[in-house]
């Protein structure tokens, strides 16, 4: 602890929460010359590190290389027979999270912020307290605790498991019901189904990806049923039973029920705001419990600050990291500093996968009145020789009255990839001329943005 005996509080800054966002407010603030504190109850880094964004990614890698074998084969790979082992891949997966964990703490080390392994709770406006009963005052404290999923609340919903468990399942299941209809939804029925099981996607409504544009969401759906994968839409979980020989029966309205091995929630995440104490300290929530904070990530008590999912302002981690970093610039760096959220891109890791920027075509028509719309509905060079009837759809929404290009929405082949690239563009404010000035870079899928009619 910080030993000057003049200072009033043990350390300038107690961050709660070693993910995204506390990681790094802990660490620029270190950098600004504060005395930094970080409590984390379960592992360094937080879910996208050790239960989200990263070790889905290398599932998702994983998992397109049933695709990749098939194709091999077109292109004059001898490919025999593959099997494929779940263990060696989840085991993998694992011990690079585990690296990944130790270069977070090591992050935290070299900027002498102090790492107690435990829960922390607020007990006054400067105060917390971990597990173990130790008390700590502070002159703020950044809540940073993320979210957590929700499950449905119906009868044998604990025979379910969450993202949080996937990644350690001892064997990969035969047949898997999702519920939901979000990105995680989606993502877990591609992985699953690139390995061979039986995938059933259960959503209560009759939409699924809500916030991408129709055109894609739809070319996923035909693109996911082609592939094998089931869905039932309006189609809410009534119940989930547990037969003798361990397997599950999942009942939805409306339906036959679906017999499985394994059933993913991916229903939602909730902000991991109860039990830290904040009613007691005046910190304001939400009536979906997100903690309220002005521009600056400040909360309703003046020394209390909240960054990332916990505030449920746009759950992704580059935006948790931009808001860590901007308060820790505003309070510690005398540089006061707000998150532009406009034009942030995001992405759908299906197969093939989904990205976006901007404004949807509905959401376009909706707030501009004219627009003009322009698409490239192609196959991949790869897929025509792989044999893979597979089209890829890129679509760009423009102001009519400024020509300046507003959405950019793309599913196929390595879109993400393609997609951060021309996010920038979006982002500038450049017009489909601009896009069209550009030279084409031949032959390759992403020209298709500078070809665009
Ligand atoms: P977290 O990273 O969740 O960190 C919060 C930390 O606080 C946790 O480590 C938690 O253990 C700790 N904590 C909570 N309460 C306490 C307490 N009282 N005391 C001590 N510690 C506490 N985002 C993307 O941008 N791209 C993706 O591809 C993507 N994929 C995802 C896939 C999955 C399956 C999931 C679940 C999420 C995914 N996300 C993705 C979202 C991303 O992980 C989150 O937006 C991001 O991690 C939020 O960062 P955060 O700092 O707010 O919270």
């Amino acid at each position: 602890m910080n030993g000057a005996a003049a200072m009033p509080y043990d350390f300038d800054l107690f961050v709660i929460g070693a993910g995204s966002g506390g990681v790094r407010a802990a660490r620029i603030a270190a950098s600004h010359g504060a005395s930094v504190a970080i409590a984390e109850e379960y592992r360094v880094g937080g879910t996208c590190v050790i239960r989200g964004c990263v070790p889905k990614k290398l599932l998702v890698y994983g998992a397109h290389f049933a695709e990749d074998l098939k194709d091999a084969r077109r292109f004059g790979w001898n490919v025999p027979d593959c099997d494929f082992d779940w263990t060696v891949l989840r085991n993998n997966v694992l011990a690079d999270v585990d690296r990944l964990e130790g270069m977070y703490g090591n992050t935290l080390e070299s900027h002498n912020v102090r790492l107690f392994r435990e829960r922390a709770t607020i007990t006054g406006v400067h105060s917390v307290t971990l597990a173990s009963g130790r008390a700590i005052t502070a002159k703020y404290i950044l809540i940073a605790t993320g979210a957590w999923p929700m499950l449905p609340e119906i009868e044998g919903a604990e025979h379910g498991i969450t993202s949080n468990e996937v990644f350690h399942l001892d064997e990969c299941p035969r047949r898997v019901v999702i519920a939901g209809g979000g990105y995680i939804a989606n993502e877990f029925a591609g992985i699953f189904n690139e390995f061979g099981a039986h995938v059933t996607l259960v959503n209560r409504s009759d939409q699924m990806l809500r916030g991408y544009d129709a055109q894609i969401r739809d070319r996923l759906l035909q693109i996911s049923l082609s592939k094998g994968i089931n869905f039932r839409f309006n189609a809410p979980l009534e119940r989930v039973g547990k037969r003798e020989d361990g397997t599950l029966r999942v009942h939805i309205r409306d339906g036959d029920p679906i017999d499985c091995d394994l059933l993913i929630f991916a229903t939602g995440r909730r902000p991991k705001s109860d039990e830290l104490g904040l009613e007691d300290v005046g910190v304001e929530l939400d009536g979906k419990g997100a903690i309220r904070v002005d521009d600056h990530s400040r909360t309703s008590v003046e020394s209390i600050y909240a960054v990332g999912d916990v505030t449920d302002r746009v759950q992704l981690t580059p935006v948790a990291i931009r808001e860590g970093h901007a308060f820790a610039d505003t309070v510690f760096g005398g540089n006061p500093r707000t998150v532009d959220y406009g034009c942030i891109p995001s992405a759908v890791f299906s197969h093939p996968p989904i990205a976006a920027v901007g404004m949807t075509e509905a959401e376009a028509r909706d707030r501009l009145g004219a627009v003009k719309v322009y698409t490239s509905d192609f196959r991949a060079m790869k897929n025509v020789l792989a044999g893979r009837d597979e089209r890829a759809l890129y679509k760009m929404v423009v102001d009519a009255a400024t020509e300046r290009v507003v959405g950019l929405h793309m599913i196929g082949p390595d879109a993400p990839e393609i997609l951060q690239a021309a996010a920038v563009a979006v982002k500038a404010g450049l017009t489909k001329q601009a896009f069209d000035d550009t030279i084409a870079l031949h032959p390759s899928m992403a020209e298709e943005l500078v070809l665009l009619r």
